[in-house]
């Protein structure tokens, strides 16, 4: 059943600006930029991301005409330096860049496992930008070992050729508005999309939204920017209920095509559907996806710039969100070390990370999250990681007990409380605790790279914040969205 009986809600957005959202002096040379450069439209390359642990291809799919451009304006080229890769965009004419962003994608994970090894994969891939007015080179470059990016793919776009598919976006599931403040230009453009959710579960999925988002705008830096935020949902029916669980033999065909088990993990969620996902979400203006899982076991996942999915029935349903949102929308890494996954050299030793929220502290007099470190806590920071190691220890054997007896959720979740119990004090009784340094264990390294404080929502499940460091990564990303 698909209906577009919430659109207009969404279209009326688009409608002039009221005089309140009148551009102050110092945008205007901006929005004049844009206005000379772009069409106001959001054009999308399609495109497949091929390759082996040695070696990556790009090969074009299509182009695409989405709806009305809902990303900022004024802040065109990205200088936050995050994601393995950066997508730019040249005006053929002058050579210059006139859009840029960073990102990354399954396909940079993917290359890290060992099935990169053993042979070929293809992921399809999506680059949203303003649609050029005139010709425009498009420019993908990956992050090398010294942290400089390198183009590796190149082509060239006429907007108005031929091999651009104008044609409107089928009308698909029903949009709704949770909140909205301002125009999409102006804004960050926050859109929940229901996966897994039968015709007859639409006010669950509202009610689903409505909590987490509640706890998403409860927590800092989102619960003091939320006026820069607008949040709205699309409620696509599923066949059945829930998503693909291939360890039980569970198989689902859920609208955005997401399962468990992702390169193998039981608890990863991904999609490998990307345009069907693409084609879905253009119905609503967005700058940041959330997929709800309409799941009660445990599980999700982020990638920066992609989207983040959290099963919204799960106990840990409010810790996902932050933490899965943390991954997606700015990019953080995961500053755990001991969990399962997939990855085998995540980071290159005797490199420095990208993301915000990891050091590898190559010159430990200097570091990256300096403005936040006070000079009476020593680098790198001493902490009891003996006895914290011990008890993880433990609970990661438990845990794979329970994967390999197919236990129950109720006794998974028993566990995650039991160590939030004992970890959650002991790393609050920690000597610095709440002190930006350089404690070490994190990116799935027990040695070699650094966290920014001994405990964040992006360590454990204890904390309901994030770190300092976090914290501050999230507001440079809401910066590029926001005026
Ligand atoms: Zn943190």
């Amino acid at each position: 059943m698909r209906t577009t009986r919430a659109l207009p809600a969404v279209l009326a957005l688009l409608a002039p600006l009221p005089a309140a959202y009148a551009l102050p002096a110092q945008d205007r040379a901006g929005a004049t930029g844009f206005d000379a450069l772009f069409t106001g439209r959001t054009l999308r390359l399609d495109y497949h991301h091929v390759g082996t642990a040695g070696e990556e291809h790009v090969g074009v799919d299509r182009f695409r005409i989405e709806g009305e451009w809902p990303g900022s304006r004024v802040r065109l080229l990205d200088e936050t330096n995050y994601g393995k890769y950066l997508f730019c965009v040249l005006d053929a004419a002058t050579n210059r860049t006139i859009w840029s962003r960073g990102f990354a994608s399954i396909y940079g994970e993917w290359e890290t496992t060992a099935a990169a090894k053993k042979g070929w994969a293809s992921f399809h891939e999506s680059q949203r930008f303003p649609e050029p007015k005139g010709p425009a080179q498009l420019v993908l470059k990956k992050r090398g070992e010294d942290g400089a990016f390198r183009e590796f793919f190149s082509t060239t776009v006429d907007p108005k050729g031929r091999f651009v598919d104008r044609s409107p976006v089928s009308p698909r599931g029903e949009v709704s508005a949770l909140f909205e403040n301002g125009p999409p230009a102006r804004k960050v453009d926050l859109l929940f999309l229901a996966e897994g959710y039968a015709a007859g579960e639409r006010e669950k999925f509202r009610r689903d939204v409505e909590r987490l988002a509640g706890v998403l705008f409860e927590t800092e830096p989102y619960k003091s920017r939320r006026p820069d935020f607008n949040v709205r949902a699309l409620f696509l029916p599923a066949a059945g209920s829930g998503i693909s669980n291939p360890r039980k033999g569970v198989w689902r065909d859920a609208p955005f095509g997401c399962s468990f088990n992702a390169f193998d993990v039981d608890r990863y969620v991904l999609t490998f559907a990307n345009e069907r996902l693409r084609e879905a979400a253009a119905q609503a203006p967005y700058d940041a996806l959330l997929i709800l899982l309409n799941e009660r076991k445990y599980g999700g996942g982020g990638i920066f710039n992609l989207w983040a999915t959290i099963a919204a029935d799960s106990q840990e349903a409010p810790y996902m969100t932050v933490h899965e949102f943390g991954h997606s929308f700015a990019g953080l890494a995961d500053e755990y070390y001991s969990s399962q996954v997939a990855y085998e050299e995540f980071n290159p030793k005797g490199t420095e990370p990208w993301e915000a929220n990891v050091t590898a502290l190559l010159d430990p007099k200097r570091v990256k999250w300096g403005e936040d470190h006070e000079a009476s806590t020593p680098l790198p920071t001493p902490w009891e990681k003996g006895a914290y190691d011990k008890v993880d220890l433990e609970y990661q054997a438990k845990r794979r007990r329970l994967l390999d007896e197919q236990a129950s959720e109720e006794a998974s979740e028993a566990l995650m409380r039991e160590v939030k119990g004992t970890t959650g004090p002991m790393l609050a009784a920690e000597r610095y605790a709440g002190k930006v340094g350089a404690f070490e264990g994190a990116m799935y390294e027990p040695k070699g790279l650094y966290r920014p404080e001994v405990d964040c929502i992006m360590f454990t499940r204890n904390p309901s914040a994030y770190c300092r460091v976090c914290r501050k990564a999230v507001e440079r990303v809401i910066a590029l969205y926001a005026e």
